[in-house]
C-alpha cells in the first residue's frame, strides 16, 4: 500500500454510491454517474488514480471482436474516443491507424471472415485483405507465410493516462470525491444489502458500491460475499527507440497464430506477445522473459523487429475471467453491489462504453446494450460463457 500524501482529501462519512478502484473503469463510471445527476459519489483508490493496469503507456482501441456485445462496446467507445477532444478539451493521442489481424491458417481465415460479417452487420467497416494488401498496409511485414488478413480502419490506439486524467478531472468538477491512498479493507454487507465500506482511513456509509478494482476485484467481491472469478496474470510490452531509418506508420498489427503484436509508439515501436507460461499472480516487475517468444514470431512475420534493443518496458496485469470476457452487472444476492471488472486485457478500449452501461444499470434505465450476457452469474452455467475469438 502506498503512503498517504499530506494533501489527501478527507474521507466523506457517507455517500450515495462508492466506486472501488480508480482505473479507467472507476473514473469513467464516476464521470458518467455524476454527469447524469447522481450526487454524493465517492471514489476510493488504494494507490493513485490510474496506477493499476490503466497505467499502460499506450492502449489499442478497436471494435474488432467476434461477440456482438464486445463489438457494440468497442464501437460505442470508439465514438467516445473520437469526441474526446471536443467533450473534454483533451488530446488523448488517438491515432486511428486501423487494426490488421494476420491469418496464417485456413481456420483463422474462416474465423476472421465470420467476425467481419458480425462486425459489419453492426455497422462496422472491416474487410478481408490479401497478403499483398497486408504488405502494402504494413511494409514491415514478411508476407510469405500469410494466407490473408482483416483490416478495420476505424481502430487504432490512444493514451490511457490522458483518458483517465480527463475523466478524473471532469468527475471532480461535477463534485465526485476522489480519495487516493484509501485502501478498501472490508465491505459491510449482509441480507439487507450493502451498508458501508471500511478503509484504513475510516468508513463510508453507503447503500451502493461499484467494484471496479481490476485484477484485485476478486478480493473485494469476497468482502461482500460476491464471487467475481478473476485470475491476475502479468503481461509485458517493450518499446524500441527510434529506428536507424524512421519506422513507417503502420496499423496495430496482430498475428493470430502467435499473438505477436506491434504498432508505432512515438518514434519507435511498441512490441508485445502473450506469455502462455506466465503463472497467475500479482507481481508486476518487468522482465525480458517474453522477448525470446516475440523474437521467434517476429523472425517469421516482421524480421526487422526481431532482436531489437528495448529502450523501455512495462509490465501490468491482465484481469482474466474464465472465458476472458468482462463481468458487468449487479449482484442478485447482495443488493447495491455493482461490478465492472475482469476485462481480460481489453478494458481500456471498453472504458467509455462501460461507464455509460453501469450508469444505466445503476439508474435502472434501458441502455444501448443489454448487459445480461456479461453477468458474473454466467460462470455457473458453462453454456452461458461468452465465446470471443479476438482476445489476445
Ligand atoms: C501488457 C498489457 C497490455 C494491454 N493492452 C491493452 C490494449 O491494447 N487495449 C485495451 O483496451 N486494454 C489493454 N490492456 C488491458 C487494460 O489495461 C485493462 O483492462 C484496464 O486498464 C483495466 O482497467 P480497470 O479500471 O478495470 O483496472 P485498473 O486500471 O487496474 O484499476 C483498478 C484499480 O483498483 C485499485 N484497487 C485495487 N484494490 C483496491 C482496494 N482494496 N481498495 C481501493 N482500490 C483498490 C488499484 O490500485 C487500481 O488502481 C492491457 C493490459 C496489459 C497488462
Amino acid at each position: 500500500m502506498a503512503a498517504r500524501s499530506d494533501s489527501a482529501p478527507a474521507l466523506p462519512g457517507a455517500a450515495e454510491v462508492v466506486i472501488l478502484g480508480g482505473g479507467i473503469m472507476g473514473v469513467s463510471i464516476a464521470y458518467h454517474l455524476a454527469a447524469a445527476g447522481v450526487r454524493d459519489i465517492v471514489l476510493l483508490e488504494r494507490d493513485t488514480v490510474g496506477s493499476g493496469s490503466s497505467a499502460k503507456p499506450m492502449g489499442g482501441v478497436r471494435a474488432t471482436f467476434s461477440d456482438p456485445g464486445n463489438i457494440v462496446l468497442g464501437q460505442r467507445s470508439l465514438e467516445a474516443f473520437e469526441r474526446f477532444d471536443e467533450t473534454f478539451k483533451t488530446d488523448i493521442g488517438l491515432r486511428q491507424v486501423g487494426y490488421l489481424f494476420l491469418c496464417r491458417t485456413e481456420a483463422e481465415v474462416q474465423q476472421v471472415q465470420r467476425s467481419i460479417e458480425v462486425q459489419n452487420d453492426l455497422g462496422g467497416s472491416s474487410r478481408m485483405v490479401s497478403p499483398e494488401q497486408a504488405g502494402r498496409l504494413n511494409p514491415l511485414l514478411q508476407t510469405r507465410s500469410l494466407l490473408a488478413g482483416s483490416f478495420s480502419p476505424r481502430d487504432g490506439f490512444a493514451q490511457p493516462a490522458a483518458v483517465v486524467a480527463a475523466y478524473r478531472a471532469a468527475a471532480a468538477e461535477l463534485g465526485v470525491a476522489i480519495v487516493e491512498h484509501a485502501e478498501v479493507l472490508d465491505i459491510d454487507a449482509g441480507r439487507g444489502g450493502v451498508r458501508g465500506v471500511v478503509t484504513q482511513r475510516g468508513s463510508v456509509r453507503t447503500g451502493a458500491v461499484v467494484c471496479a478494482a481490476g485484477a484485485w476485484s476478486m478480493r473485494l467481491g469476497a468482502m461482500a460475499g460476491v464471487h467475481l472469478p478473476i485470475r491476475p496474470v502479468r503481461r509485458q510490452i517493450g518499446m524500441t527507440g527510434s529506428g536507424r531509418d524512421r519506422f513507417p506508420a503502420v496499423p496495430f498489427t496482430l498475428d493470430l497464430a502467435t499473438t505477436l503484436y506491434f504498432h508505432n509508439y512515438f518514434d519507435g515501436m511498441l512490441l508485445g506477445i502473450s506469455n502462455e507460461d506466465e503463472e497467475p499472480g500479482f507481481g508486476r516487475e518487468f522482465s525480458h522473459g517474453w522477448v525470446p517468444a516475440f523474437d521467434r514470431a517476429a523472425e517469421v512475420i516482421a524480421p526487422s523487429l526481431a532482436r531489437r534493443d528495448l529502450a523501455a518496458g512495462w509490465a501490468g496485469l491482465y484481469e482474466n475471467t474464465p472465458d476472458h470476457n468482462a463481468m458487468i452487472g449487479s449482484s442478485a444476492t447482495v443488493d447495491g453491489f455493482f461490478y465492472a471488472t475482469g476485462f481480460s486485457g481489453h478494458g481500456f478500449l471498453q472504458g467509455p462504453a462501460v461507464g455509460e452501461l453501469v450508469r444505466d444499470l445503476y439508474l435502472g434505465v434501458e441502455s444501448f446494450l443489454d448487459p445480461a450476457p456479461f453477468s458474473a452469474d454466467r460462470f455457473s452455467n458453462a453454456a452461458a460463457r461468452i465465446d470471443e475469438v479476438h482476445i489476445i
